[in-house]
């Protein structure tokens, strides 16, 4: 019903979304919860396309670095108010083209018109007043900010509005003509984004809409010498590829890449922590998003005093869960974003279950045949290297630890070699104290679930295997898409 709703404020099923040039044929887009509906269609861009993008992105940046920064900042405020007021629309378009379910649709829209409003406030105070430094002789001398030339952005299909208005919204504030290449899964959010920004101003040679499959056209953006620039979120192993990519090019800039990437997310509770918070959290933690952001939860380490009773819970509230239609409000846990998704998490599953104890499998709903769903489930592991890369879904494990391992604990999760978020669960202050200080990873959740960001106040991010950094919606975020001059 509420999807209904939504649908009467504006989404209807997309039209063809062209990468240009139309020589490849153009792929359906499937709603994840119900394969059987199409959502709409979108084509991929070929390499001539890709070479105008390239062009045009060039031709247009020299203006677009110079129109004042207020000017670019009063735009992207502009695109802000437009999200903002068709915000039914985008929600509708998360649920069915990405599988969010209702307020993670909200919460999705919330953030992407929140990071343009802060990278818009940002260049507004940074970029539009230089700095004044102390002339070396008396002389005046001021610090100026630019934009670095063009810039690539290249974004996931979990946060397909919020990361790439992050992205692309950060960029575009500093002085960058920008080349967007979402993922391949979430064109069609992608492509209303773009569109949006077109209408609040941003000229379109400016901002331009390159979708295709990241081995062909992400491969071909990032290894080309005018590409001064990449901002990407996705796989660690598809940042290396980016890395080579720019490294390998013969001519053209140095060029910067900004990437955070996934995770290996750890929770630590103690015996003093409270059980209903820490299962509630753990289950905010592990499930919310299908599991599938890059903050979730995987790995519960949990004192073994208390370990019982916490699983004996955790599979009472697991029963509770409903999985099914993201498009109802009475739904928790919506489904994976696609077929191959849910492949390698029954891939994941069928190991687990030569390997681990299951704690319990979440019931599904008739609802859900048709889509690509996973039931949530939890295992109880031995230790942790039983987990050998990232699993993404809603996917959780347990580990019991005694009171004379918690170093053991922190060491073992810092070897994954990942660094983005830790839980911790304990009413002991130096226990948190010592946590904290020790881990590796860049935002710790201390009595709370481990999921969320606030623009400009808890930016996000890690280091690591999880990223080069820095945070989303942090101060230093804006920056890195500038390069300074002094002028003397
Ligand atoms: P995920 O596993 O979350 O799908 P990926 O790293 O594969 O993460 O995808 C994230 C983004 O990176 C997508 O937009 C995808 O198209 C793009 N991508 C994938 N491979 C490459 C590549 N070799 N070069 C550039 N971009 C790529």
């Amino acid at each position: 019903a509420a999807f209904e709703n939504a649908g009467k404020h504006g989404w209807r099923a997309a039209p063809l979304v062209p990468g240009a040039m139309v020589t490849t044929p153009a792929a359906n887009v499937a709603n994840p919860a119900d394969r059987r509906q199409i959502v709409g269609q979108w084509q991929p861009a070929d390499a001539g396309a890709v070479e105008k993008a390239l062009q045009n992105a060039v031709a247009a940046q020299p203006a677009w670095d110079r129109t004042p920064a207020a000017s670019r900042a009063t735009i992207l405020e502009y695109a802000a108010d437009l999200l903002q007021a068709r915000m039914p629309g985008f929600m509708a378009l998360c649920v069915k083209e990405a599988g969010k379910t209702i307020p993670d649709s909200v919460a999705e829209v919330r953030e992407a018109v929140d990071f343009l409003r802060y990278y818009a406030a940002q260049a507004r105070a940074s970029f539009g007043a230089p700095e004044k430094l102390p002339g070396p002789t008396g002389e005046s001398n001021e610090l100026q900010l630019h934009g670095r030339g063009v810039f690539v952005c290249i974004s996931p299909w979990n946060f397909p509005l919020a990361i790439f208005l992050g992205q692309v919204g950060a960029a575009l504030a500093a002085g960058n003509s920008v080349i967007a290449k979402p993922a391949e899964q979430t064109n069609l959010i992608g492509h209303a984004a773009v569109k949006l920004l077109h209408e609040a101003g941003v000229p379109e040679n400016v901002l331009q809409f390159v979708p295709g499959d990241g081995a062909i056209v992400g491969a071909a953006l990032t290894r080309d010498p005018r590409v001064a620039g990449v901002a990407f979120t996705g796989s660690t192993d598809t940042a290396r590829a980016i890395n080579r990519a720019l490294a390998g090019r013969e001519s053209g800039p140095i060029a910067t890449l900004i990437a955070e990437t996934g995770g290996q997310n750890a929770f630590i509770a103690d015996s003093s922590a409270l059980p209903e918070q820490l299962v509630k959290d753990a289950i905010g933690s592990a499930f919310t998003s299908a599991g599938q952001r890059c903050s979730a939860a995987r790995v519960l380490f949990v004192q073994d005093d208390i370990a019982d009773k916490v699983m004996t819970m955790l599979a009472g509230a697991m029963d509770e869960l409903r999985i099914g239609d993201p498009a109802l409000l009475s739904t928790d846990v919506g489904p994976v974003i696609d077929d191959d998704a849910l492949k390698i998490l029954e891939d994941h599953a069928a190991r687990m279950a030569a390997e681990a104890r299951l704690i319990r499998q979440a019931p599904t709903s008739e609802a859900a045949s048709h889509g690509s769903f996973f039931a949530p489930r939890a295992w109880e592991l031995q230790s942790l290297d039983q987990l050998h890369r990232e699993v993404f879904g809603p996917a959780l494990h347990v580990i019991r630890w005694k009171a004379e391992q918690l170093d053991q604990v922190i060491d073992a999760i810092n070897a994954t070699g990942y660094g983005l978020t830790l839980g911790v669960h304990s009413r002991i202050d130096e226990t948190i104290e010592r946590i904290a200080a020790r881990v590796k990873v860049g935002n710790v959740y201390v009595n709370r679930n481990q999921i969320g960001a606030v623009v400009g106040v808890q930016p996000f991010g890690g280091q690591g295997l999880s990223g080069t950094g820095p945070k989303a919606g942090g101060p230093h975020y804006l920056p890195r898409f500038a390069t300074e001059k002094t002028v003397t």
